[in-house]
């Protein structure tokens, strides 16, 4: 089976739909959390994951404060801003469907979490070190992450170890246990501002890293319309 995986929509529905058509075919979508949160879009970004056939769908840090599941102050102030207007933006239908997702999944080699296995919906994993600390609360060999926005993954070894992203070739999936973060679609932050996804195939046990290409004008003039925050706008012009 060839699976889709997509993490950090946030409510960004030209990048996601850059992803959807430009993706190598698959039979399923595994999605990793903030769908919502930072974008223009949050009721077309719902409404099309929703509609994704084969889909499985985690939630994440800004889904939960839209829900009020999470005090919206423990955000920086333009997060906040996005929040509480998603909040009344979003159809109940929409604010239903947020509400339904789980935080943590195990599907067969793979634990799924937005943040970390440890925090399922709070921790960053931004480095080797804090990827080590969090091996010992994997029980499946792989464990599916988004948050940081930024692709790539950690091994565990003494000491644990990066692994780069590689848009070229396939990572091979081996007894090697891993983590692996496919990146952001909404708002990457690894100084590329295009899409990020990757392609799991369970049969040839692999992982490919992959962009998409869109205009963020689209979505930037959306948000300008709107009287977003400005660094919000020029943020996903950059990547950062
Ligand atoms: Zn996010």
């Amino acid at each position: 089976m060839r699976i889709l995986i997509i993490s950090d929509i946030h409510a960004n529905a030209a990048a996601l739909e850059a992803v959807l058509s430009q993706a190598d075919p698959h039979d399923a979508v595994w999605c990793l959390g903030d769908l919502v949160g930072y974008g223009p879009d949050p009721n077309e970004c719902v409404a099309r994951i929703r509609a994704l056939p084969n889909l499985t769908c985690l939630s994440g840090n800004h889904d939960k404060a839209v829900l009020g599941e999470i005090d919206p102050d423990t955000f920086n102030d333009d997060a906040r801003s996005v929040i509480i207007w998603t909040r009344n933006a979003l159809s109940a239908e929409n604010l239903d469907y947020l509400r339904e997702l789980p935080v943590e999944l195990a599907i067969g080699d793979f634990t799924l979490v937005h943040g970390s296995p440890r925090q399922p919906v709070w921790e960053y994993i931004l480095n080797r070190s804090i990827a080590c600390e969090n091996f010992p609360y994997i029980e499946t060999p792989y464990c599916l992450i988004g948050h940081s926005h930024i692709a790539g993954g950690f091994g565990e070894g003494v000491p644990c170890f990066d692994v780069p992203p590689d848009y070229a070739n396939p990572l091979a999936l081996t007894e090697q246990r891993l983590i692996l973060n496919p990146g952001g679609v909404g708002q990457p932050r690894d100084q590329n501002p295009m899409p990020a996804f990757a392609i799991l195939d369970t049969e040839a046990h692999t992982w490919q890293y992959r962009r998409a290409s869109y205009d963020p004008r689209v979505t930037q003039r959306r948000m300008l319309d709107m009287n977003f925050p400005e660094r919000l706008v020029l943020r996903l012009a950059y990547g950062w």
